[in-house]
């Protein structure tokens, strides 16, 4: 027997978090349409997330809140033969597949992880209005997508790890580059630098830091003075983390603040750098940043708008996703037959 499909529901789950997009019917219904002889239900679209070493509170959510409510409820979650088909994109499609039939007798309908990412974006930026915003020198600045000159354009998904993918229309792209130097790395080496338990407490110290005081500057090594015939001010960052080594201090000399924002400014500095040497490769002018790092977070978006701006002289832009965490969920939930 087929197994009945939930069409309101698309997980990603990867490394770090798990990403659910559900849509949540108010009971009402278009009368427009029912006037038409069809019936449109009404109703919104929810984003949810979890950490995904609690993947048990994920299922807890979906049980309670998404399968009650759908009345497709199996009863205890036991296992039944008429099982629940859902679109699930990320490792965790994989890694979870039996868990998820065992708890929830739910069985995974795998899209492939980069083809929802990008799925995700392009539904995004067509339909969407406001999804898309540039963010320097402090503003935010909201930019018109002309749906006929979209393509090419380099998407940037900073997960756990980064990828560079170069796209050139609907289901036509390319991973065409990547780091592992990413949102995984900054909370990973975060935790062990300063202690601090979750990713907000660790945004939250960045947020107070300074990281002058543990980066080598231009003009620590100049003297205070710029590198002017090359362009480079006294204040841009020669070596991050690099006066750790000459001071003599150990780690519990430096306020956990500051460290945090050092590994905050390496990291996105790194990203946009990288993007940017890869638009450069493929000629592409936009690049659209996404994942769970930036997290809307102003300091972040300027460090990586900034080193596009840097390192293109002001050809390249870096543009940002108000969805930008679920852009892969997105793309799984949109690849569901109407
Ligand atoms: P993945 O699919 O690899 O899990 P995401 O796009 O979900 O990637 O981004 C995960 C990254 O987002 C983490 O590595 C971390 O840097 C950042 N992040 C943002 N919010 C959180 C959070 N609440 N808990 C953990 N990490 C978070």
């Amino acid at each position: 027997m087929d197994p009945t499909q939930i069409s309101h529901l698309a997980l990603d789950i990867g490394g770090t978090l798990v990403k659910l997009v559900y849509f949540s019917a108010n009971g009402d219904y278009n009368e427009e349409s029912r006037s038409n002889g069809c019936s449109v239900v009404k109703g919104r679209l929810c984003f949810a997330k979890f950490e995904t070493r609690k993947i048990d509170d994920c299922l807890e959510f979906i049980r309670f809140n998404i399968l009650q409510h759908s009345g497709v409820q199996h009863s205890n979650g036991a296992v039944h033969d008429d099982y629940l088909s859902v679109k699930a994109t990320g490792g965790g499609a994989f890694k979870f597949a039996d868990l998820f039939k065992e708890k929830l007798g739910i069985l995974f309908d795998k899209e492939d992880e980069m083809h929802s990412l990008v799925g995700g974006v392009n539904f995004l930026l067509k339909t969407v209005p406001r999804e898309a915003f540039t963010y320097l020198d402090g503003q935010k600045e909201f930019v018109e997508i002309d749906h006929n000159d979209l393509y090419p354009y380099l998407l940037v998904n900073i997960g756990s790890g980064v990828s560079m993918i170069k796209v050139d229309g609907d289901g036509k792209y390319e991973r065409i580059s990547g780091t592992s130097l990413g949102g995984g790395t900054f909370l990973g080496l975060g935790k062990l630098l300063t202690k601090c338990k979750s990713f907000d407490e660790l945004l939250e110290l960045s947020h107070h830091g300074n990281n002058r005081v543990i980066d080598m500057l231009v003009g620590d090594i100049y003297g205070g003075t710029d590198y002017s015939k090359i362009g480079l001010s006294s204040t841009a960052i020669a070596s991050s983390f690099g006066k750790a080594i000459s001071d003599g201090k150990e780690l519990e000399d430096y306020q956990p603040e500051d460290v945090a924002r050092s590994l905050l400014r390496m990291i996105s500095n790194n990203i946009g750098q990288i993007a940017y040497l890869n638009a450069l490769r493929f000629g592409l002018k936009r690049i659209f940043f996404g994942g769970f790092f930036i997290r809307g977070l102003e300091y972040t978006m300027d460090t990586i708008s900034v080193a596009v701006h840097f390192w293109s002289r002001g050809e390249a832009k870096a543009m940002f996703l108000r969805h930008e965490g679920f852009l892969g969920a997105l793309g799984a939930f949109t690849s569901y037959e109407t």
